[in-house]
């Protein structure tokens, strides 16, 4: 793969000019571009660069709003919807998340409830924001089917990320953000352009065989929840939490309604703040410090959010596809 040395700073004008080019305002794209290049910045790299074409295709095609904004709406002191009005995520949550965090400091815990936003971006920097701010988060969002219910070869789940993360004051927080399919369909799209193979168990081909290939899973195949059973359960509770509480749409109900440019469906997203101060009182985070530091004198254990908060300190240049680059030129 041919590489180009770009800086954070080029990373983030480039996202920006693009998005500005496609029908973005000001605000909408400084947000998504800072997003994107943060993604590459902690190395994220499904979520970063590699998804702007798609988020292009959906402003191209007129269901995503670049120059909308989302509407508060208080529904009693610990619920808070938005609607998000056809905006992007990153936007809707920078109205919403400010919200959700002064109901949860005042009340020991609020929900979020994002209805008709586009989501396609990794969940930490949700998770990340709350937590800085000295609360526990969860956040979950459906997609469109990619996933088989555990004993089917047909998706019917998204691959319904779940990101939780834990308040460290004048620390990073402890995060970890995961696909409940067994990988998330970024990163198998990463590995048939990059020629890698994938885990078994990973996916099925599309007459529900077992394979390694990734191009098999991504051209009609179908991804497995991780953890058989008890992951399609957890992707299952998504459906419910991103959907049925919300009064959003499940995944199959997204793909039914969704114009298949490429972009990022309308869909709703869940985040629950929790303030360990109210709940718990003042030895929290001596408490939690406890089992952070037990888990890392046991050998080979790393903290989840590590690996990117140590990527973090480097402000130097990423190596980018050479091709994504010129594919992200080419639609300015
Ligand atoms: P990974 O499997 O790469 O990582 C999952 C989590 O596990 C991360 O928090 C990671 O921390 C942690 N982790 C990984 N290895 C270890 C280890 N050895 N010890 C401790 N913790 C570890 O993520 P996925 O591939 O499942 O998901 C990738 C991204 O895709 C996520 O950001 C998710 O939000 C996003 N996504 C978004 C969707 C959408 O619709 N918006 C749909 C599906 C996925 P660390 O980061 O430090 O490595």
């Amino acid at each position: 793969m041919s590489t180009v040395s770009l800086s954070l700073d080029e990373i983030l004008n480039l996202a920006k000019k693009t998005l500005l080019a496609n029908g973005c305002d000001e605000e909408t794209a400084s947000i998504l571009a800072e997003l994107i290049m943060k993604a590459e910045r902690d190395g994220s790299l499904s979520h970063g660069l590699f998804r702007l074409p798609a988020y292009i295709s959906g402003l191209k095609s007129g269901k995503i709003n670049g120059k909308g904004r989302p509407e508060i709406k208080k529904i009693s002191g610990c619920v808070i919807k938005v609607l998000g009005n056809n905006c992007l995520a990153p936007m809707v949550l920078s109205k919403g998340l400010p919200e959700l965090i002064e109901a949860a400091k005042e009340n020991g815990v609020a929900v979020l409830a994002i209805n008709n936003s586009h989501h396609m971006a990794a969940m930490w920097p949700e998770t990340e924001i709350v937590a800085e701010a000295g609360l526990v988060a969860f956040a979950c969002t459906s997609y469109k089917p990619a996933v088989a219910p555990a004993g089917a070869i047909k998706p019917l789940f998204g691959t319904n990320p779940i990101s939780f993360a834990w308040p460290r004051p004048g620390k990073t927080p402890v995060v970890f953000d995961m696909a409940t399919a067994s990988m998330a369909m970024g990163e198998v799209q990463v590995a048939k352009r990059e020629g890698h193979k994938v885990p078994l168990g990973t996916g099925l081909t599309k007459k529900g065989k077992e394979t390694t290939d990734p191009a098999e899973i991504v051209d009609g195949g179908v991804l497995l929840p991780f953890g058989g059973y008890k992951g399609s359960g957890i992707a299952m509770m998504v459906e419910l939490l991103a959907g049925a509480l919300i009064g959003d749409n499940f995944s199959f109900e997204t793909a039914a309604k969704d114009n298949n440019d490429g972009g990022p469906p309308s869909g709703g997203e869940f985040i629950l703040a929790i303030s360990p101060e109210k709940v718990s009182g003042s030895r929290w985070e001596a408490h939690a410090s406890e089992l952070f530091n037990k888990m890392k004198s046991l050998d080979g254990v790393r903290l989840p959010g590590e690996r990117r908060h140590k990527n973090r300190l480097n402000k130097g240049p990423r190596n980018i596809n050479e091709e994504l680059v010129n594919k992200i030129k080419s639609l300015r």
